[in-house]
């Protein structure tokens, strides 16, 4: 099933496979976040087998050395960190609308002596409290499927990517070979979400990020959401066949 692309104007919109009130549906999110915040990495860990940390490197990996970086959806932090670590960022501000998120991360960077370089920001993707044209560099990783209007969270980073600016989004996607496909929806439907509950007590918020990874946009269809809001260059590569795809785009 793919979402028909959203806009500010819907007053329903899909919470994984249930349609729900387009301003009931931050709070909803914001509740699944709430609840498992602290043991998010740990499941990241465990629902992948640790591929996660490839997928998330491989975008590291494309940002220019030595930049500063917006990091929207940015969670308890692994992109940041990542790129202060590996690409010598000059600093790098993480964006998320939830504080139990923020907590952890701050947590991380402090452990790993990197908090001097990061500052922490608790906002909207889709409103920004940031200046035009500032960010050499916007990431989002596994945070677009859970906006409440990707078409204004997208016009956000666009407007705040200053000129030749990189934009990546990391994401679920769709797998792109018939038999893993296969083993990948029975994993995903009758594993993910017993380990969930297992591993946080929340069965739901796994069930949720099973569905809304169904309901997200395919490779093809986000390409054409990103020209739409107007970035040029539009390109991407897939990771573990298609489960996740690297976008990239560019403010030209
Ligand atoms: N980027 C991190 C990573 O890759 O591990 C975290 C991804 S986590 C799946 C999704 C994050 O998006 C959560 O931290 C959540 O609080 C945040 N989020 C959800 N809706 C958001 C919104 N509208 N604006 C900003 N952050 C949001």
């Amino acid at each position: 099933m793919v979402e028909p692309t959203d806009s500010p104007e819907r007053s329903d919109i899909s919470f994984g496979f249930r349609r729900v009130a387009t301003k009931e549906h931050a709070a909803l999110v914001r509740g699944v976040f709430d609840s498992v915040a602290d043991r998010y990495d740990l499941m990241n860990d465990l629902m992948s087998g640790g591929v996660h940390r490839l997928w998330k490197r491989a975008l590291i990996d494309r940002l220019r050395p030595g930049t500063a970086l917006i990091d929207v959806a940015g969670g308890t932090g692994d992109v940041a960190l990542g790129f202060m670590a590996h690409r010598d960022g000059r600093d790098a501000t993480i964006i998320d609308a939830n504080t139990d998120m923020l907590r952890v991360g701050r947590d991380r960077a402090m452990d790993r002596g990197l908090a001097t370089g990061i500052t922490f920001v608790c906002a909207d993707a889709a409103a920004l409290p940031l200046p035009d044209h500032g960010a050499d560099a916007v990431t989002i990783s596994f945070g677009l499927r859970n906006v409440s209007c990707r078409t204004k969270a997208l016009a956000e980073m666009y407007r705040v990517l200053s000129p030749g600016g990189h934009f990546l989004c990391l994401e679920f996607s769709r797998v792109v070979l018939p038999v893993f496909a296969r083993i990948y929806n029975l994993y995903s439907f009758q594993i993910v979400p017993r380990l969930g509950r297992w591993v946080t007590g929340d069965e739901d918020s796994y069930r949720y990020l099973v569905e809304s990874i169904r309901a997200f946009p395919h490779q093809e269809a986000l390409s054409a959401e990103l020209r739409d809001a107007g970035f040029g260059n539009v390109s991407h590569i897939n990771l573990t066949g298609g489960i996740v795809a690297l976008h990239s785009a560019w403010r030209v």
